[in-house]
């Protein structure tokens, strides 16, 4: 079976990975800094979507504005439901704005 938190939290330790070799390339002679530079940030960003897949997968919602996605984080409760907000564009979306889901009652 596919445990979605254990690839969630084996991403997250990746990003920690990640930044540990970022400050390590800081180091290197300038070419070689450019080409890891460069590789670096194409698995940042595909770490960036597998993050956005997941979140998606948990039931978060995901802020368009960018690419990769961001994750909308909880902004607060309103009484039939949560409003979540980017945190990159600051937009705000109630459950007024989303689409109906599976799990949800629709009338
Ligand atoms: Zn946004």
């Amino acid at each position: 079976m596919f445990d979605l938190k254990a690839f969630s939290e084996g991403v997250s330790q990746l990003g920690s990975v990640l930044s540990t070799v970022k400050s390590v390339i800081g180091m290197f002679p300038v070419r070689q800094k450019e080409q890891a530079s460069k590789e670096l940030l194409q698995i940042e960003e595909k770490l960036q979507i597998a993050e956005a897949q997941i979140a998606k997968g948990l039931g978060y919602e995901l802020c368009k504005c960018t690419w990769p996605p961001q994750i909308m984080l909880h902004a607060g409760d309103v009484d039939y439901g949560e409003r979540f907000r980017c945190p990159a564009c600051g937009r705000v979306v109630s459950p007024d704005d989303m689409p109906p889901r599976d799990n949800r009652q629709t009338i």
